[in-house]
């Protein structure tokens, strides 16, 4: 829907002629409603910690001062919370940098199968610690993509990332090369990120790219989650021209497919 508004001072008689001009408010209306939404977000995100901040250094101040367990029990807290601001303004900075290269197509040729069996072993001191089974299924070929290296380092480690945090025992993720896929009309690499965890109420698939949207808020916060994640993987998956898809349901697991042109 598109409203109109006729901007007055800038109607002119020429010759007889009244030239008329109009903008389109509603999509700058639209644009300022959503800068002000996100500055209202990380506002809030930020003076959470802040203010739990705030309290532990009264209270170490006062009541803590002489009690030494009780001085080192909320140190370590007040690390914690500092560190979840610390990647807060972190993903908002990587967020700003793809927004600010998303025009640009990126150059470098890379093969996905060493690109993601070099990610997953990073990954795997993380899938150990949580006791999940991470795995690949790959072609023994290389599979090539047009594409830029960390930034898709970044893609598949917040969803490999998010499936080990969120899922259950076991995420699979699959390559598989597609000489043509039907929506980009164009030969394709299509990488899937599967866990069998309690999966997504499918109300939320819609939203789940949206800036600081998280479909179980408590449990994002607990496991220091800043719900900038899937917004920086979309920003950057877009920057490819290529896909996401998300299918999930309720205790279904989860499976994130991205699909990048090749
Ligand atoms: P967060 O920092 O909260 O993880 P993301 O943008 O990465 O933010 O993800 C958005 C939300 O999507 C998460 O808060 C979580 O509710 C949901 N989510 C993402 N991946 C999964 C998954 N594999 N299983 C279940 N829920 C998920």
């Amino acid at each position: 829907e598109v409203s109109l508004r006729y901007v007055p001072g800038i109607g002119a008689v020429n010759g007889g002629a009244v030239l008329l001009c109009f903008t389109d408010v509603t999509e700058r209306e639209q644009a300022g409603q959503m800068r002000r939404d996100f500055v209202a977000n990380v506002s809030h995100e930020l003076r959470t910690p802040l203010t739990a901040l705030m309290g532990f250094i009264e209270t170490l101040r006062g009541a803590a001062r002489d009690d030494p367990a009780a001085r080192d029990r909320f140190l370590a807290i007040m690390e914690g919370e500092a560190s979840r601001m610390n990647r807060l303004v972190g993903d908002l900075l990587s967020l700003n940098r793809v927004e600010s290269a998303e025009r640009v197509r990126p150059k470098e040729k890379l093969d996905l199968t060493a690109h993601l069996t070099s990610t997953l072993k990073s990954m795997q001191p993380l899938a150990e610690a949580g006791n999940v089974a991470l795995s690949l299924e790959a072609p023994d070929e290389p599979v090539h993509v047009t594409g830029d290296s960390d930034q898709l380092q970044q893609v598949f480690t917040n969803l490999i990332e998010n499936a080990i945090k969120y899922g259950g025992d076991q995420v699979r993720v699959v390559l598989t090369p597609m000489e043509r896929d039907p929506a980009l009309r164009a030969p394709a690499a299509r990488i899937q990120v599967i866990d069998n965890g309690p999966g997504i109420d499918p109300v939320h698939l819609p939203r789940l790219t949206e800036r600081f949207y998280r479909a179980d808020s408590h449990r994002s916060r607990e496991l220091g989650g800043t719900g900038l994640g899937l917004a920086i993987v979309k920003h950057i998956i877009n920057r490819h021209r290529g896909r996401l898809r998300v299918e999930s349901d309720l205790g279904a697991g989860a499976s994130f497919t991205v699909i990048l042109p090749q």
